[in-house]
């Protein structure tokens, strides 16, 4: 089996269309399924199963991809979008008698487990990591690297034929951080509001682009998307698709994240 990062969700806090919401953006994606997002996540597949990330979709990401184990999980950080899939794994392991889930969580975050995952205490092995450590694993060799989202955020380089940055949930990075992407091939970046009139911990779609472009990496794609943009404490539609292509034709190299994408590792 070739080795791949596939994108489970490419969404931004909530799915698209947003349950809540009327406008252009989520009319069109309710046309149009195959526009629709679920949350921020990604598996690399090899000899292992390795989730980045168990949001509120995971059970439905992992069904439509066919992926019927899981080996080892790597979390960003502790927010909803990322980490409220997590107790989906209790039912599989009983049932189909897995041995223990490998968990990687910044070393701040591990007492989680203890107080809202306690019933999992048997299902998971915990590995508390910092950035700057490296997660050896049989289908890649993994740097942790800080992300600007929390003060526990992190990001993950993973390191096999080729070497992909994912950077989900993130404004402009540390320095040390851009130089460790520099001579990455692919980066794998935050772009959550198509623009935005206030500062937020996410890039915006053109804030991304300028960072990949500073940064080094040959290929970037955009990840997190609300496809909203954010002007006067409003949520509002963001760029159409035709818009989409266009800022794609205009930076070779650049692509938006769909559900399913995937990249050779
Ligand atoms: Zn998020
Ligand atoms: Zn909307
Ligand atoms: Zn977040």
């Amino acid at each position: 089996m070739n080795k791949k990062l596939i994108i489970l969700g490419s969404g931004g806090p909530f799915t698209l269309p947003r349950f809540f919401c009327e406008c252009d953006t989520c009319e069109t994606a309710r046309r149009e399924p195959a526009l629709r997002r679920t949350r921020a996540s990604a598996a690399i597949l090899g000899d292992e199963v390795t989730l980045i990330d168990a949001g509120p979709d995971l059970e439905m990401q992992l069904e439509r991809e066919s992926i019927r184990r899981i080996d080892n999980i790597l979390i960003t950080h502790w927010h909803y979008d990322h980490v409220a899939g997590l107790g989906a794994i209790n039912y599989p392991q009983v049932m189909r008698e897995w041995k223990p889930i490998d968990v990687y969580v910044e070393k701040s975050l591990i007492s989680h487990f203890a107080k809202e995952l306690i019933y999992l205490e048997d299902r998971v092995t915990l590995h508390s990591i910092s950035p700057g450590d490296t997660i050896a694993l049989p289908d890649a060799t993994i740097e942790v690297v800080k992300t600007a989202h929390t003060e526990d955020s992190v990001g993950y380089i993973f390191n096999s034929k080729s070497r992909i940055a994912y950077l989900v949930d993130t404004a402009l990075p540390s320095d040390e951080t851009a130089r460790s992407i520099s001579d990455a091939d692919t980066l794998i970046l935050d772009a959550m509001f198509d623009s935005a009139d206030i500062e937020w911990r996410h890039f915006t779609v053109h804030g991304a682009i300028d960072f990949w472009k500073s940064s080094g990496p040959e290929r970037c794609i955009l990840t997190h998307l609300a496809c909203h943009k954010w002007a006067n404490w409003h949520w509002i539609a963001g760029f159409t698709c035709k818009e989409r292509l266009q800022i794609e034709r205009q930076n070779p190299g650049l692509q938006f994240a769909y559900d399913g994408l995937e990249i050779s590792l």
